[in-house]
């Protein structure tokens, strides 16, 4: 088939009213708080009355150092982070952690081997990646089934000899989360929190390791948060480029090994402010479960119109996925919704549909513009 551009954007498209702002349910990036937003674009030109801007000055002044460290301090207080965990920031996003996870911690235990729980297209990707640095063994997955759940915890997967578990907590695609983590005892829990880091409360504890990419409910792309036990640091495998080296990151206290993304950090800051000021990540996740259960509810009420792809005990509260009768409906439920205000509600390609990526941004006006609409295109179109 010809893609023209005209296609893939549409030049007669309604924009919404100058000043206010679209909803915005791009998987990631996603949508941030307008607040952050326009904080950011004054700082862009002057940060803290400095007369430079945030992207000009230098990542190791006092100003900049003050935020990475309040940033630090936020994120340990936000997720109760215990004092033998270190807080790491790291380059690259959340898929260049499906590299640093294996070269720092594959060598943890002398077998070289990793447990790896595919539960969709995030979690399958991290274990090819792992295939490069060491042995890897898939206990449990859930490709079976589509995908629609995440694989039951099976205490059989505990290898004694395995470095860690590593699983991925929200599958963005498919729209599936683990309910409750799997308790691994001895053998380090290692997990992909992407797409729903500080949306719900975390015992930290239970884990080795957790990481995120920034771009769904932290800052801008690029950036990743790595939170550490302090013990499974030291065991990289001697080809780990520096920069990639947990260990190196957390010499410095404020994980400056090189210069980092300071846009992102600063960004990060103010989100870790916001989400602070909104009450912390109860409410983050109080917030994301009557977000998600206003539009769960509504696809299980709309008798068959709108299927959710997923079974409903691991339904995620960040990515509502679902499906239309048929692809003529599917193609004017995202033109009309896009004109209305509703953005990027495409489903991921390998998956089809729709997706509603709803992170801590987005507001529960958003969800019921998003409700509202789907009744009443059911209505015209049922
Ligand atoms: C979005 C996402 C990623 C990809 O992150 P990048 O920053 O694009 O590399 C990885 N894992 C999960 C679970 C995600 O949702």
């Amino acid at each position: 088939m010809n893609t023209s551009p005209a296609q893939i954007r549409p030049a007669a498209k309604a924009r919404p009213a100058p000043g206010r702002r679209a909803y915005n349910f791009n998987a990631g990036p996603s949508m941030m708080p307008l607040s952050v937003m326009e904080q950011t674009r004054e700082a862009l030109v002057d940060f803290a009355g400095l007369g430079a801007g945030v992207v000009e000055i230098s990542h190791r002044s006092a100003e900049f150092l003050a935020l990475v460290e309040e940033s630090q301090s936020l994120m340990r207080e936000l997720l109760a982070v215990p004092a033998n965990y270190r807080i790491l920031m790291a380059h690259g996003g959340g898929q260049l952690q499906m590299s640093m996870v294996p070269f720092n911690l594959i060598a943890y235990r002398p077998a070289r081997r990793a447990l790896y729980i595919d539960s969709g297209l995030f979690a399958s990707r991290a274990a090819d990646i792992a295939t490069r640095y060491g042995y890897v063994h898939v206990p449990g997955h859930s490709r079976d089934a589509d995908y629609d759940r995440v694989p039951a915890f099976d205490p059989g997967w505990l290898d004694p000899e395995a470095s860690y578990l590593y699983i991925t907590s929200n599958n963005t695609v498919m729209g599936t989360r683990w309910q409750t983590y799997p308790d691994t005892g001895a053998l380090p829990l290692v997990a992909d929190m992407t797409s729903d880091i500080l949306s719900r409360r975390l015992d930290i504890s239970q884990f080795g390791l957790i990481f995120a990419g920034a771009q769904k409910n932290v800052a801008p792309a690029g950036l990743a948060v790595v939170i550490v036990r302090e013990d499974l640091l030291g065991h990289a495998l001697p080809t780990t480029p520096r920069i990639l080296n947990y260990a190196e990151l957390g010499r410095d206290p404020l994980s400056m090994a090189n210069t980092p993304s300071t846009l992102s950090l600063y960004m990060m800051c103010l989100m870790l402010r916001w989400v602070k000021a909104e009450g912390g990540v109860d409410e983050m996740e109080r917030r994301a479960e009557r977000r998600s259960r206003l539009l769960y509810d509504l696809i299980d009420a709309s008798g068959g119109f709108y299927r959710g792809y997923v079974q409903p005990a691991h339904r995620s509260t960040m990515n509502v996925t679902f499906a239309l009768p048929d692809a003529d409906r599917l193609e004017r439920f995202l033109a009309e919704a896009d004109q209305a205000g509703m953005y990027a509600l495409r489903g991921h390609g390998s998956r089809g549909g729709v997706r509603a990526s709803i992170y801590n941004a987005m507001d529960f006006a958003g969800v019921e513009l998003l409700a509202d609409f789907m009744r009443e295109f059911q209505r015209r179109n049922g």
